[in-house]
């Protein structure tokens, strides 16, 4: 089965066609990552995805779930999809680890001493375990990403969706994040990122999608999509890119 389908979706903001006519469909353990310039439409697409936007046509199916208004769907689909923002979203009066507690707890109804346990676990796997306990202000970006990750995981997500997870950091905690990013993806995770980060869509995409207003135009493996991109927009865009 696909993890995710999109066919024929289209949304608009008040008369904006932000989305236009999108199709897509991702494989269990696929990787894609999505680029493409700025207005495009890459955040608002993962935000559909997760319920965050509701699309006015066609249909987005997640792991076999039809997402539509109804918030028990919703609900389920949330809990399929696991989402990293740009700008981590941790919650400030929240220790790392309570962070990581409070989906499990009050959504799995997992008890607190199971979330503990399973939340360590994560916080240890994105190699951060020794932060559980301090506040998201006193760690660094790389490491409040990082714990934005293992939040999302502990709701056991079948699908990760990240928009621009490094394009907040400062420079020497891009790679830190990367390479939680690339383990997730070695694990056999369903993965869509958007991201500008071509070094990580070489080593771990097994497609990229370059939209532009509003629609995908491209939609290849990256060697075609780095070697011989076939949307002039495309071309443009790479040669920018550093
Ligand atoms: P990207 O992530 O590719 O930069 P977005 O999906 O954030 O693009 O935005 C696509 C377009 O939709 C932009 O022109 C943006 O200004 C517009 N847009 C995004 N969110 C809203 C909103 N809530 N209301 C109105 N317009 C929006
Ligand atoms: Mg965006």
């Amino acid at each position: 089965m696909e993890a995710l389908a999109l066919r024929g979706v289209n949304k608009w903001f008040g008369r904006f066609h932000v989305l236009r006519d999108l199709s897509l469909s991702v494989a269990r353990g696929e990787r894609i990552v999505i680029c493409g310039p700025s207005g495009s439409g890459k955040s608002t697409l993962i935000r559909c995805i997760n319920g965050l936007e509701a699309h006015q046509s066609g249909q987005i199916f997640v792991e076999g779930t039809e997402l539509t208004r109804d918030l028990k769907t919703i609900d389920r689909v949330r809990r399929e999809t696991g989402m990293v923002f740009q700008h981590f979203n941790l919650f400030p009066h929240l220790t790392v680890l309570e962070n990581c507690m409070l989906a499990p707890v009050h959504v799995r109804k997992l008890s607190r001493a199971e979330a503990e346990a399973a939340a360590m676990e994560l916080l240890s796997r994105v190699r951060i375990p020794e932060q559980a306990h301090k506040y998201p202000a006193q760690l660094s970006g790389g490491q409040q990403q990082r714990a934005a990750i293992a939040r999302a995981l502990c709701m056991k997500p079948r699908i990760m969706l990240f928009d621009e997870p490094t394009s907040a950091l400062d420079p020497e905690m891009v790679q830190e994040v990367l390479e939680t990013m690339i383990a997730l993806a070695d694990e056999g995770m369903t993965m869509l990122c958007v991201s500008h980060e071509m070094g990580f869509a070489r080593a771990v995409a097994d497609r990229v999608i370059f939209m532009d207003e509003g629609r995908i135009v491209e939609d290849s493996p990256p060697r075609s999509f780095f070697s011989a991109p076939q949307h002039e927009r495309a071309r443009l865009f790479l040669s920018r890119i550093p």
